[in-house]
Order: structure tokens, then sequence, then C-alpha cells
């Protein structure tokens, strides 16, 4: 099967912020984990580079936009490279087809009536990019940035995305759009029924986009460039030759449109949910197979923000934490889905409790097999195991893990609830370490009762096995370790004390 699974294309100038790095390892792990399942996985992430914003950052650097933005990609890529992100293509909004299709889909919008001339009046803000409504302001400001607003008025393309409604709904309630998680999807459905109006697609005076077709002096608004993305690069990654050919055939087919997950922050739900499909039906495009939420973070019970300069910057915590433990701990930490709180101390304390629990498990496995040289089944059979899946264990030559039953995080992952599949891993690492506890192999050596004590360490080895296989789209780099331990029996330990 192909999946096609997308993190936002992260907007340029920011600083890429634990809130950046929880959409992306959720996507990475997702697309790690169906890579493991022998789908043919395209994950795409990426910057968002264009608009008025990143114009006027420019200017105040003495740069010129593109470089501006050339010189800041570098931060999003890192960040994911020490987060060991396995993404397949980095987009930018600046790339060329990308301009050239956006320009297209935007023709086929006015060919096919959807798009009006329309004058515009209202409060600005030039950071949100976006007019307000007196009421929705916050002292006279933007509710977000907290700065004033200006009256503007300009004529604008628009969108009929009003008479889209019943569509949008037939979609949602038949399960051909699905909208996640369900409370998520109570609100969009709730919000179509009561307010759906058209958008502005374009901007007068702002210089740094993508041209509108058939108007010089109008500019693609840059939400519906960054929505774009998704579908622009089916045909850029892809091997379809476009007329004129734009782009050499891509090995392995690249990503294939609809894309089966759009994960994303819940701020921006509503242009995936609603504006997003609205403008694919317009253009007779197929529609995403899924849309997905996920909560805001606070930190220490505080909202993250740059004045009260508590923002976790994620390469800080991979420096000080490793990958793997940071992932595990953002994914272990709250629901996803749901808002929550991270901190520092919760990240360590999560290093701590996988130290204590999986890593100790590892090391006193591995250590006593060798004191008392037991033979142990290799992991080649554990591995072949669960990647069959196999049902019926009793054709398996094989010590069976607990209860006689395979632990399966599937359901899981598909239903993005990574905080019981990881909870499922801890509890075989508690459930062996118990079982060692209670049994005690180092009196059953005293006792001489070898036979009995192999079953123990032979037990707790093959448990090892599976928890290394589950562990593999979470923590990467430790499921190698883990699984070359388990083969050579080397103890080393996987979370070292850390330095104070
Ligand atoms: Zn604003």
């Amino acid at each position: 099967m192909k999946y096609y699974i997308t993190t936002p294309i992260y907007y340029i100038n920011d600083i890429p912020h634990i809130g950046h790095a929880y959409t992306t390892v959720a996507a990475d792990v997702l697309a790690r984990y169906h890579r493991k399942k022998g789908d043919e996985v395209f994950f795409l992430t990426g910057t968002d580079e264009h608009g008025a914003k990143i114009a006027e950052a420019a200017a105040k650097a003495g740069k010129e936009p593109q470089q501006f933005a050339d010189e800041l990609v570098p931060k999003f890529q890192d960040a994911w490279k020490n987060l060991n992100i396995s993404y397949d293509e980095f987009f930018r909004t600046t790339n060329p087809e990308h301009e050239k299709l956006v320009q297209q889909f935007v023709s086929t919008l006015k060919e096919k009536g959807f798009v009006e001339k329309r004058k515009y009046e209202g409060l600005y803000c030039v950071s949100c990019e976006q007019f307000y409504k007196e009421n929705e302001l916050e002292d006279d400001k933007c509710p977000v940035h907290k700065r004033e607003v200006t009256k503007h008025s300009e004529e604008n393309y628009f969108f009929l995305l009003s008479k889209f409604g019943d569509k949008l709904l037939k979609k949602i309630k038949s399960g051909e759009l699905e909208i996640g998680p369900e409370t998520r999807k109570n609100e969009v459905v709730g919000k179509i029924n009561s307010e759906l109006e058209d958008v502005s697609i374009s901007r007068a005076g702002v210089k740094w986009g993508i041209p509108f077709p058939g108007d010089p002096e109008q500019t693609i608004y840059v939400w519906v460039d960054a929505l774009l993305n998704y579908y622009t690069a089916s045909i850029i990654y892809s091997d379809k030759t476009l007329t004129p050919p734009l782009t050499p055939p891509r090995r392995g087919g690249g990503p294939e449109w609809p894309a089966n997950l759009h994960l994303m922050a819940k701020d921006i739900l509503w242009f995936h949910a609603i504006i997003w499909p609205a403008m694919l039906m317009a253009a007779e495009l197929p529609i995403p197979k899924k849309v997905f939420a996920h909560g805001f973070f606070t930190i220490n019970g505080a909202k993250m923000s740059k004045t009260l300069g508590n923002v976790i910057d994620p390469n800080d915590v991979v420096a000080k934490f490793g990958a793997d433990a940071v992932r595990y701990a953002l994914l272990r930490e709250f629901p996803f889905g749901e808002d929550g709180d991270i901190s520092v101390e919760k990240i360590a304390s999560h290093y701590n409790s996988l130290a204590n629990n999986i890593g100790n498990l590892l090391q006193r496995t591995i250590s006593m097999i060798k004191r008392y040289n037991v033979t142990v089944i290799s992991t080649e059979a554990e591995k072949s195991l669960i990647d069959n899946s196999v049902q019926d264990l009793s054709t398996l030559d094989r010590p069976r893990s607990r209860d006689d039953k395979i632990v399966k995080i599937d359901q899981e992952l598909d239903q993005l609830d990574f905080m019981g599949a990881l909870k499922k891993i801890d509890d075989i690492a508690i459930a062996s370490n118990k079982d060692i506890a209670d049994k005690q192999p180092w009196v059953l050596a005293k006792e001489n009762k070898m036979e009995e004590l192999s079953k123990v360490l032979i037990e707790a080895h093959s448990n090892l096995g599976v928890i290394a296989e589950l562990l593999e789209p979470f923590m990467p780099e430790t499921a190698e370790k883990m699984k070359k331990q388990l083969e050579s029996l080397e103890p080393e330990p996987l979370f070292p004390r850390l330095e104070e």
C-alpha cells in the first residue's frame, strides 16, 4: 500500500520549538511503522517561505527574502536530523515548480467559477497576515500577537468557500474525510453549520509571493500556497511526467495524491479540514483521507512563549537526553490529540524510567545469560515471529511470551494512540523485570536449578527481542542497539546515568 503522510510546512522565520518537534516526531513514528509493515511510504515536511512577514523580517535583516529563507532552512533541517526524522523530501514553497503548479491550480479555480473579485475592508494583523473582526480583537489588538491591527481596505480575490458546506458535511459524515480527534471533528462540524464564509485568497501590495494568475497587482495568499504543497509535492516528486517535464523521474514513484494523513496542531485544523478539502473539491481533485490535529503544550504549566523564555529548543534536549528519549517522552507524556504539559524535568524523568525499566532489563538479562552460560535462541527467530504476526503459536519452536500472547500495537498506531502503544511496550518490560525479581535466577543458580534458570532468562531475552521490534518506529537507535546486544551478548547501558 502507498502511504503518504505530511506535517505542516513550518513557517521559516520560526525557531523550531518543541511543538514543531512534537508533530514531526509523531509523523516520523507513523512513517517508520508503515515502512516496517512494507508500505510504500512518502513522508513530507518542509518550510513555508512566502508572505509579508518574511519580506518584513528579511528587510529588517538587510537581506533579499529568498536569501533570507535560504539561510533559515538549515535550522529546521538540522533539528530534524538531530531528532532522527526520516522524511523523504523537505519541501520549500519557493520551489519554482511549486510556484508554477500553484498558479495552475488557482487558474483552475477561476475557470470553474469559484473565484470572485471583491472589495475587502477590515482590521488586519501583519503578523497573522489575516483580517480580524472587531469582536475578535483583545484590547483592540491581535489576539495572537497582541500587536496593533491596522484598518485596511483592498480588492481581493475570494474563494467561494460558502458553496461547499453541504458537500463537506457529507464527506465528513460518510467518513470519506476523516477528522480527528472526535472532539475536534465535532467542533469543525459545528462551525461549518454556523459559519462558512468565502475566504480571500489574494493580497494586493504583498510582493513576496506567487503572482496571482491574470492580475500582476496581486499575489496568492500565503496559506493557499502553503496548503497546496501537499498536492504539488505529489507531482514534483513523482515519476509522472509533466508537460513540459519539470523534474526528472523519481526512483520509487514518490507520493501519490491524495495524502493518507495530514498531521498538525489544532490551531490550523480549520484550514486543513475545511478550506483545503473545499479547494480540492472545487478543482475536482481527490481530498485527503484523514486530517488529525494534536493539542497544545504548556511548559511547566505555563503557556509557551518567547517573552517568558520557557520555549524548549529540541536541539538542547536532544543534546542532553538523546533523540530517542526525547521522542519517547513527547509521545508518552500525554495522549496525542489532547492538550498537555511538558518540561525538561519531565523529559528527564522519562529518561530515568527508560533506564530503570527497559535499560535495566536488558543489562541484567544479558549479564546473567553470560554469567550462567545460558543458550538463547537468536533474535532473528523472534523477528520473523513478530513480522509474520503468527496467530497459531503452537506451530512455533520458541518459548512463548507472557500469557502466550504476542503483544501488538497496530491498533494503537492506526488510531494514533502513541501513548497507549508505548505503555504496552513498557508493560512487557515491567512484567519481565518482575518475573526475574520473583524467580531470582541468582538463587536458582545457587540451588543448581539450571533448567529453571535458563527458562527465566530465555523468556526475558525473548521479551527484549519483542520490545526492540515494537520500539523501532519510536526509538530507532535504541531498538538497533538492543538487537545488537541481544545478538552479541555484550551489555552496554542503553541510557547511561545523566550528568548533573
Ligand atoms: Zn496577529
